[in-house]
This record gives structure tokens, sequence and C-alpha cells, in this order.
């Protein structure tokens, strides 16, 4: 008999905490959409990713607009700000 000491059995009972990871993606886990603060590091983000080329300015603002309509205002005058 080999004796492995791997419990197979996947064990669920005590997932992550309550919460999501920040949508800025810094990895901190929040009840809200972002921690503390971290929209604004959310809009520069997204502001700078445009400036850089990475980013179209369409799909910043639709992203910024999937979490709420302010922040897409945010978002586009940061954007137009550059
Ligand atoms: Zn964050």
């Amino acid at each position: 008999m080999l004796e492995t000491g791997e419990t197979s059995q996947t064990d669920n009972s005590n997932p992550e905490p309550e919460g999501r990871p920040c949508a800025c993606g810094c990895g901190t886990i929040v009840r809200r959409k972002f921690a503390p603060g971290h929209d604004q590091r959310f809009v520069s983000n997204l502001a700078k990713a445009v400036a850089e080329g990475n980013m179209d300015r369409k799909t910043a603002l639709a992203a910024a607009r999937k979490l709420s309509p302010a922040l897409e205002k945010k978002v586009r005058s940061a954007v137009n700000h550059q």
C-alpha cells in the first residue's frame, strides 16, 4: 500500500474572506469595488495606460463605466488632461 499522505479531497469549507480583489488591481481584498482611495489609483492607472498607448481611450472609459458612471467621468477628465 502506498501512503502519499495526500488528501485529494477538495475542501472548500473555508473559502476566502468575504470580498473580492480591489478593482484597481492591487490585489487587496475589499468589500466594495475599491480599497479606500484606490478609485483614484484606478483612474490614474487607466490614464497612464492610455497616455502610454497601452490602452485605447474607449477601452479605458468602458472599463471605468462598468464600475460606475462617476468613475467614467473621472477617467474621461484624466485622459483629456494628458
Ligand atoms: Zn487597489
